[in-house]
């Protein structure tokens, strides 16, 4: 009697409800969770041996895990600008982490197209970028890096709220609230926005130490010498000058100071101080041999970063748990990338920036039930200003021309099929000098070459041979056997220049 009923009103409707509402039963439910530094050499799906990350791994089991994703400008804000436009830094306009992290809310995004085509869009926990989200349903954000614990959140009322808790935690309970509220009439289009694995890498209290027994192998490039590269030589982020004791790995210092430690309830504060009075006992015995202090300074850092990895993994699953036990994980396309890779003591280095392989890839695995079989791995190179246009694609959402990426769908739905795709990506880095001295760069990186031209400071190029030198330790620049290859790429460079409208990119190459 109801289906009658329904279909008596239907008759007299341009538009069929009936249709309408089918429409959006097939569309998926996007979940982005959009993770901070955290990169492939830690993540078990990726085959890291240093640490386990069942809930990443669940998703690339359940889907795909994606081996060559590259990242345009390997920063945190524009990163995140390009994850909203789908455009390089040079024409979404958030250039660096610094001067130029204002970014322009009010040209074509991501989510106002969703929004458009009837999707609820939010996005919770780190933004980053100076101005406010615009477009999002609803949105509830860390200021600028935001804090481990008992962080602020700005709320969309522009007022800004201390949580009490661990970040990590928060940010799954806030995205977890959301969708248990939502319109259910509409799917949505949700990113979570962790702050993990950020620098200083304070873990959970209940992840201190969880790393202490274990002795990390030491990258074969760790004492790196920088021969024939220039740019590696005068950096300044290396794990042996540049990590802190004190801010970095949290010896002698002041937990009670105002600032990240402060925020300490008392009883965290109690666990921070005894946990870290015994590594500072480690500390005593080997700070005057400055091997040893080096080899130590590794270990820590390791152990940090990987037990704040933990609790990221840790709400991953969380997350994922939620979504099965709701009903919602069948028709829900989840996504887990970070905004860049990360360097796990290569070249002697932390932090990220160069188009080196450590940073310049990022983790990416999805899955898509019914349309991505478990198990698929994907090695064409995708870059992130591929993910607007997929997440337009899955929706079913026509891609403006004016979005540079390109929908990868089906490289991930018919892996088997040929399908036509880029041979090389396009990189352009700017922020110098500070933080870490990292010249500004553009290149091209193809599936066996990487050519780099540094400038400002320096004017230099550089060319690896991945095949042969994974680790990127020779340079081949001046090798008279690589002239018909670097011609090649030079070539290829320029046309990618072109496509992507680099300026001033190509005002340098005129002038080499
Ligand atoms: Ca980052």
């Amino acid at each position: 009697m109801r289906s009658l009923f329904i279909y008596t009103i239907c008759i007299f409707c341009s538009v069929s409800p009936l249709k309408s509402i089918a429409q959006n039963v097939k569309r998926p439910n996007i979940l982005v969770i959009f993770s901070d530094d955290h990169t492939n050499q830690s993540i078990s799906a990726y085959g890291s041996k240093l640490m386990q990350t069942p809930n990443i791994d669940r998703i690339a089991n359940q889907g795909a895990l994606f081996t060559r994703t590259f990242v345009t400008n390997s920063l945190c804000a524009p990163s995140r600008a390009v994850l909203l436009t789908g455009k390089y830094s040079h024409v979404n306009g958030l250039m660096d982490n610094g001067p130029r992290r204002n970014f322009d809310g009010s040209q074509v995004q991501v989510q106002k197209l969703l929004s458009k085509a009837n999707y609820q869009t939010a996005w919770i926990g780190k933004w980053h970028l100076v101005s406010l989200p615009v477009g999002f349903d609803y949105w509830k954000i860390l200021p600028d890096q935001g804090n481990y614990f008992q962080p602020d959140f700005i709320e969309m009322s522009k007022d800004t709220v201390k949580h009490k808790g661990y970040v990590t935690n928060l940010i799954s309970d806030f995205s977890l609230d959301w969708i248990n509220k939502r319109d259910t009439s509409k799917p949505f289009f949700l990113v979570v926005g962790e702050k993990a694995t950020h620098r200083n890498w304070m873990p959970a209290v209940e992840d201190l130490g969880a790393y202490d027994e274990q002795q990390f192998p030491m990258p074969e490039n760790f004492f790196d010498t920088y021969e024939g590269r220039t740019a590696a030589h005068e950096q300044d982020m290396t794990v042996n000058k540049t990590m802190l004791i004190g801010d970095d790995l949290k010896i002698n210092v002041n937990f009670d100071k105002p600032g990240m430690f402060g925020r300490l309830s008392a009883d965290e504060k109690i666990a921070y101080k005894n946990y870290y009075a015994k590594i500072g006992m480690e500390y005593e015995k080997v700070k005057s041999d400055s091997i040893a202090l080096i080899k130590w300074k590794y270990q820590r850092y390791l152990k940090d970063y990987l037990a704040t990895a933990k609790s990221l993994d840790r709400n991953i699953g969380r997350i994922l748990d939620y979504l099965e036990k709701s009903g919602l994980a069948d028709n829900t396309v989840v996504m887990y990338a970070s905004d860049q890779g990360f360097y796990m003591g290569e070249h002697g280095w932390f932090d990220k920036r160069f188009m080196y392989e450590e940073s310049l890839k990022t983790p990416f695995v999805i899955k898509y039930p019914h349309h991505i079989k478990p198990g698929t791995v994907v090695k064409d190179l995708v870059v992130n200003i591929d993910f607007a246009p997929t997440f337009l694609d899955i929706a079913g959402v026509p891609v403006p021309v004016e979005i540079q990426g390109k929908s990868f769908l089906p490289l991930m739905t018919q892996p088997n099929k040929v399908i036509p795709w880029r041979s090389g990506m396009y990189y352009h880095y700017y922020e110098y000098p500070q933080p870490h001295k990292v010249p500004p760069h553009f290149g091209i990186r193809t599936l066996r070459y990487k050519l780099i031209r540094f400038y400002g400071p320096r004017n230099e190029w550089e060319l690896f041979d991945l095949k042969k030198d994974p680790t990127e330790m020779h340079n081949l620049i001046h090798d008279q056997a690589q002239t018909n290859t670097i011609a090649v790429l030079k070539k290829q460079l320029v046309v990618l220049i072109k496509e992507y409208k680099d300026k001033d990119a190509l005002e340098i190459l005129k002038n080499d």
